[in-house]
């Protein structure tokens, strides 16, 4: 595997980690290459070539122009232009900095070169159109003052924030997504795996866990990049993950109002933290209260993601509630919970988000909602199995079981929103993988159905699927429903 931990966390804002993220990263990557062609071109340093750009012109393709208003496409590219960051921005600007480029019909470019932007001609949605390498694609290009094209880009934003050029993509076999800082072989780790049974094989022969082996093959890397990055510091970094999803479940749990997007979808989970917090002796009744926090935790996120606050990939947006959920769980319920436990969890759930990254797909565009919740809740019910003192072969099985039943399961979303069936999905996935974590630890490890089997079934199944039920919203329930 040549993915870092931190490409399968990232943060970022939401609502939708293939729609937002990836194309923000894409037009900051845009901006970055007009400013390194002015270093080619030998032209004196600073605003060269932006400043020989008159004209923008950005075009969304496939599921992006299908389902982009809904997850704020379009704004998400004009913040990138603007040189704005996903993980830095100041969620509470966004409105006003997109208003700001509507309303003066002007965009600055990197905030350093403003040009006239009209929007109705400079940003395109191409319904019927897909681009040839992946559903999520998009065309940037730029215009000196005479009309001509100074620089085209095709990127694709592959999910989970994954962002590849024409060139990156057609280097890479199809349903195989790299990473952002690719071009380490895998053979540069000290326990290389590309498969569950590779994994399996490394913890045997090393006597090591999935987590040991994940914080290793860490630090190697980094390294290989010219950083050294000792375990402490790797430990930090996932317990600042940590810190940053437990934020977003807090925030969730107090703000109050109707999500965005015309649906008038009201956020639940204020309602339902005021009521298991005010009547805590409930829980004595009902054994399963606990079932209710679970769902609170995963609510909370993706209702902050849904409105575009600041979230954590884990490993999309839209499946952002699953992971914190579970966690919280161990951590708010789980006797001896600690933050080492949280470092084992997190870098466990990593392993095997990889291992669907680099042999199937976290895209919904690709593989349909399996490859977001599905996929969430095989890296979850893993990750807990491990903190339960699971086995390397437990925790194997734990993720086999959180995938193998959710295979099929479509992306229809309501309008396009990441919101329904979304935030509730991350409640069911969440739930799921604590009980797929159960199963697999009253096993000893033997089970029928390997995770590479299931993780190939996943891809199989997403291939044969029909295009209306990957994140179109041309199918299930986003043409059954009506909307009010
Ligand atoms: S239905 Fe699933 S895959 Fe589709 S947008 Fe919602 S959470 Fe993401």
């Amino acid at each position: 595997m040549s993915l870092s931990i931190f490409d399968l966390f990232k943060i970022g804002i939401g609502p939708s980690s293939s729609h937002t993220v990836g194309p923000m990263l894409a037009a900051g990557r845009f901006i970055d290459q007009l400013n390194a062609d002015q270093l080619e071109t030998s032209q004196p340093k600073n605003k060269t070539s932006l400043s020989a750009i008159s004209r923008v012109k950005i075009e969304l393709f496939g599921s992006l122009a299908l389902t982009g208003k809904g997850h704020a496409t379009d704004t998400a590219v004009l913040l990138g232009l603007l040189g704005e960051q996903p993980d830095q921005i100041d969620t509470q600007q966004v409105d006003s900095l997109v208003d700001q480029i509507r309303h003066q019909n002007t965009l600055n470019l990197a905030g350093e070169h403003p040009i006239h932007f009209d929007e109705s001609r400079d940003l395109i949605f191409h319904f019927q159109d897909t681009l040839p390498e992946h559903p999520n694609g998009m065309r940037f290009s730029a215009f000196d003052q005479a009309g001509m094209i100074c620089l085209q880009e095709i990127y694709y934003s592959v999910g989970g924030g994954f962002v590849l050029s024409n060139d990156e993509i057609k280097a890479k076999p199809k349903l195989s997504t790299g990473s952002e800082l690719g071009g380490i072989s895998a053979e540069h780790r000290p326990y290389p795996f590309q498969s569950g049974s590779a994994l399996l094989a490394q913890g045997q022969t090393s006597g090591k866990s999935i987590s040991e082996i994940m914080l290793l093959n860490e630090a190697a890397l980094w390294s290989i990049q010219g950083t050294n990055m000792p375990q402490e510091q790797i430990k930090a970094k996932l317990l600042h993950i940590w810190q940053v999803m437990d934020d977003c479940v807090r925030r969730g749990c107090k703000a109050t109002g109707i999500l965005p997007g015309g649906l008038n979808i009201k956020r639940r989970a204020p309602e339902l933290y005021r009521e298991l917090t005010e009547k805590p002796e409930n829980a004595l009744k009902d054994q399963l209260t606990v079932m209710d926090w679970i769902n609170l935790f995963a609510m909370a996120v993706n209702e902050e993601n849904a409105a575009g606050g600041r979230v954590v990939t884990a490993p999309t947006n839209g499946a952002a509630g699953v992971i914190p959920a579970v966690l919280s769980y161990y951590v708010r319920f789980l006797p001896h919970a600690n933050e080492d436990g949280i470092v084992q969890f997190l870098s466990t759930a990593s392993a095997i988000g990889m291992l669907y990254k680099e042999n199937a797909s976290i895209s919904a565009a690709e593989v349909g909602c399996q490859g977001e919740i599905g996929v969430a809740c095989s890296m979850a019910a893993g990750a807990l199995c491990a903190v339960m003192g699971g086995s390397n072969e437990q925790i194997e099985n734990a993720a086999e079981i959180g995938m193998e039943h959710n295979l099929g399961l479509t992306c229809d979303p309501i309008a396009g929103l990441v919101q329904v069936p979304c935030i509730e999905r991350n409640t069911m996935g969440a739930v799921k993988a604590i009980n797929a974590a159960r199963l697999a630890i009253r096993g000893d490890g033997y089970h029928h159905v390997s995770l590479d089997s299931v993780i190939e079934t996943m891809r199989q199944t997403g291939l044969d699927m029909q295009d209306k039920y990957k994140e179109t919203s041309r199918g299930g329930l986003a043409v059954n429903v009506v909307n009010c």
